[in-house]
């Protein structure tokens, strides 16, 4: 079975992947919740946030200049998005494969809930 993202990235199993460099992939969401929503993940298995250290510093840094590179290309820039990371279960995290969400696309309540 394995890691269902590891498995992406790998090509194992099929994804929307709309970039992917030396460190990262970044796919669309199977069931987005915004007009765009994309999952960017490294490359490296890091299972959560709590799992973390310093030595995964720039791994999981890059995620977000990923990102950023992502809203301007998806045209998300000008009006805003948001990248949302769910540690553990009461954030509702069901990859157990580190991952940023990249929503936008919509205009987006605070607080989540
Ligand atoms: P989490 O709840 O862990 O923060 O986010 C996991 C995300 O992965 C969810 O938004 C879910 O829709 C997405 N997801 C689950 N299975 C698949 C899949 O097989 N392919 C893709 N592209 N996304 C998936
Ligand atoms: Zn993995």
């Amino acid at each position: 079975m394995g890691c269902l993202f590891c498995n992406i990235i790998e090509k194992k199993i099929p994804g929307d992947i709309v970039y992917e460099d030396e460190h990262a992939v970044a796919f669309r969401d199977i069931r987005p919740v915004a007009p765009t929503h994309v999952l960017v993940v490294p490359r490296k298995h890091l299972a959560a946030i709590h799992d973390l250290t310093a030595e995964d510093a720039l791994t999981v840094g890059n995620l977000f200049v990923v990102a950023r590179k992502l809203a301007d290309q998806l045209g998300l820039t000008a009006a805003g998005y948001r990248l949302v990371v769910n540690d553990g279960d009461a954030a509702g995290q069901t990859v157990h494969h580190i991952h940023v969400h990249l929503l936008g696309g919509r205009n987006l309540s605070w607080p989540p809930g």
